[in-house]
C-alpha cells in the first residue's frame, strides 16, 4: 500500500500502479520512523492488535497522542500475526459476549473505519458437539447469547451436513456429530491488513511506533518495596535498550509476555505461558463455507480467501517460551480433521507455526489498572485475543482518558482473582478461540 500524505494512501490509476511496479520503484514506509523522544504522555508496550488499537483510540477518541508503542520485534510479530483471525461473539458468560460482540461490530465497521479491506468475511461459525455434556454446553451458551441479542441456535446434524457437506454426519462415524452452536456473524478476517490498518491510522494521527524497541525495566516510585511488588506506587516510565522514557501511564499489552513485563513493575499476574500452533495446507477451491470448531477434538477449521485450509488446535499442554512446531501437533491435527472430514486426507500441509498464549484460570483477560498507580494491564489474552483487539483498544483508552474503570470492562480486572469473581469461560474459550 502506498502512502501519500502522513497515513493517507496515496491514489494511483491502474496503470500508474502497474508503470511503478514495472519501474521496481520501492514504496514509501506506511508507518514513520522516529527518534524516541525522552517523554511521553503514555507509553504502550507491545505492538499487535491490542496496543495498535489502544493507541488508535487515545488519539481518535481522545485527542491524546503523545504516544509511544513500542515493541521489541516488529509490528504484528507476536501472536497478532501468528493467529488464526477467527472473529465471534458466541461466548458462554454474559459479560464475555457483550464485550465480544461490540468488538465484532468494531470488525464490521473497521475497513471503512481504517480505510483497509481488512477482509472480514462473516461465513458463520459452528462449534460441534459429539457428547450430549457438549450439547448441554451449546444450549446453555446460545440461550446466554440470545439474552444478549447475539445471534446463535442449536442445529441438528441434518441442518450442519446442509451448512457444510464436506462433514461426515453419519452416525456411524467414530464421534458422531450430534448438533452444533450456530452463529452467523462469526467468521474470519485478514489479520496482517487489520494489525497494518492500526499501525496506519494510529501514525497518521500522531502516534509514534517503534519497533526493535525493548522494554527491559519499568520504573515506579512510592509503595513499600524496592520495586513496590504488588504494594503500590505510581509508575514513572520505563527503560528500553534505546533509552528511557519517562511518562505518567505505561500500558502492558504483550500477550504471551505478559506476566515478565508485569514483574518489572511489581505486579503479579496469575497468567501461565503456553505455545499454540496451528497449520496450513495447499490451497484448493473454495468448498468449506464455515468456521468448524470440535471441542471435543481438539480441532478447528476455516477455509482462507486463497482456497487453504487453516487449522488450529487447543494449547500444547506444557509452560514453555519457545515457538518451535512438533510432529506430535501435526499427527495429532490430522487424525483428528480426518475424523471430521474424511474427504481432504489427500491434501498436503504447507506450513505449521506456533504463538504465545497467557492462559489465566478462568480463559477470560485481565483488564484495567494494577495496584500501580498508571500501570495498566490488557493482557491474558489467551488463545482467543485478536477478536478482542478492536473493543480492548477502545475501552482501555477510556479508561486512561477518564481514569474511571468502563463498564464494559469491569468484569475482567485483575482484583476478580482475590475477591473469587471469575468469569469462566472454559467451555467457550478452550479451541474455539
Ligand atoms: C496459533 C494461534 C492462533 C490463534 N487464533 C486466534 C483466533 O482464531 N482468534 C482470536 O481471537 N485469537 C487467536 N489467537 C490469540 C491471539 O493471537 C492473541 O490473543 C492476540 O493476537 C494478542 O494480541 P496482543 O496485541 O495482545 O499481543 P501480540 O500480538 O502477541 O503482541 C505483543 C507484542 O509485545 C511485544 N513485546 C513482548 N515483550 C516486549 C518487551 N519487553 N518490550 C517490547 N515489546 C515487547 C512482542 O514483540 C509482541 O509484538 C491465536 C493465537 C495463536 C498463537
Amino acid at each position: 500500500m502506498a502512502e501519500g500524505e502522513r497515513g493517507k494512501p496515496a491514489k494511483y490509476s491502474a496503470a500508474g500502479l502497474l508503470r511503478r511496479g514495472l519501474k521496481g520503484e520501492s514504496w514509501p514506509r506506511v508507518w514513520q520512523e522516529h527518534e524516541l523522544r525522552t517523554t511521553y504522555d503514555a507509553v504502550i508496550i507491545g505492538a499487535g492488535i491490542h496496543g495498535l488499537a489502544t493507541a488508535y483510540y487515545l488519539a481518535k477518541n481522545h485527542g491524546i497522542n503523545r504516544v509511544a508503542v513500542v515493541d521489541k520485534g516488529y509490528v504484528g510479530g507476536g501472536g497478532s500475526g501468528r493467529n488464526t483471525a477467527i472473529i465471534r461473539s458466541n461466548y458462554l458468560t454474559p459479560e464475555g459476549v457483550a464485550f465480544y460482540d461490540r468488538s465484532l461490530t468494531l470488525y464490521n465497521e473497521m475497513s471503512a473505519e481504517l480505510n483497509m479491506n481488512v477482509m472480514f468475511s462473516k461465513r458463520g461459525h459452528l462449534t460441534l458437539a459429539h457428547s450430549d455434556a457438549a450439547m448441554r454446553t451449546m444450549n446453555w451458551r446460545a440461550e446466554v447469547n440470545k439474552l444478549s441479542g447475539v445471534d446463535s441456535s442449536v442445529i441438528g446434524p441434518g441442518e450442519v451436513k446442509k451448512l457444510v457437506p464436506s462433514l461426515d454426519t453419519s452416525l456411524a462415524s467414530r464421534y458422531p456429530i450430534l448438533g452444533a452452536l450456530h452463529h452467523p456473524p462469526g467468521g474470519t478476517v485478514r489479520h496482517d491488513a487489520v494489525n497494518w490498518g492500526y499501525a496506519r491510522a494510529a501514525d497518521a494521527l500522531g502516534v509514534e511506533i517503534h519497533q526493535q524497541t525493548e522494554v527491559t525495566d519499568i520504573f515506579v516510585a512510592g509503595g513499600d518495596g524496592p520495586q513496590n511488588k504488588g504494594t503500590g506506587g505510581v509508575v514513572k516510565g520505563v527503560r528500553t535498550t534505546r533509552g528511557d522514557i519517562t511518562a505518567p501511564v505505561v500500558v502492558n499489552c504483550t500477550a504471551g509476555w505478559s506476566s515478565l513485563i508485569a514483574d518489572m513493575a511489581g505486579v503479579r499476574l496469575p497468567v501461565v505461558t503456553h505455545p499454540l500452533q496451528a497449520a496450513v495446507t495447499e490451497p484448493v477451491r473454495a468448498f468449506l463455507p464455515a468456521v468448524v470448531v470440535s471441542g471435543s477434538l481438539h480441532v478447528y477449521v476455516s477455509q482462507t480467501a486463497r482456497g487453504e485450509l487453516v487449522f488450529g488446535a487447543a494449547v500444547d499442554p506444557f509452560a514453555t517460551y519457545s515457538t518451535a512446531g512438533s510432529l506430535e501437533f501435526a499427527e495429532g491435527l490430522a487424525s483428528h480433521v480426518l475424523q471430521l472430514m474424511p474427504g481432504i486426507s489427500n491434501l498436503r500441509l504447507l506450513r505449521q507455526w506456533a504463538g504465545l498464549c497467557d492462559m489465566t484460570p478462568d480463559y477470560s483477560p485481565i483488564m484495567g489498572f494494577t495496584p500501580v498507580d498508571g500501570f495498566i494491564c490488557d493482557v491474558g489474552w489467551g488463545t482467543y485475543g485478536f477478536k478482542a483487539g478492536p473493543v480492548a483498544g477502545e475501552q482501555i483508552a477510556e479508561a486512561i482518558a477518564s481514569g474511571k474503570t468502563p463498564e464494559l470492562i469491569r468484569n475482567f480486572a485483575l482484583e476478580r482473582f482475590a475477591d473469587g469473581r471469575l468469569v469462566g469461560e472454559k467451555g467457550a474459550a478452550a479451541v474455539g478461540h
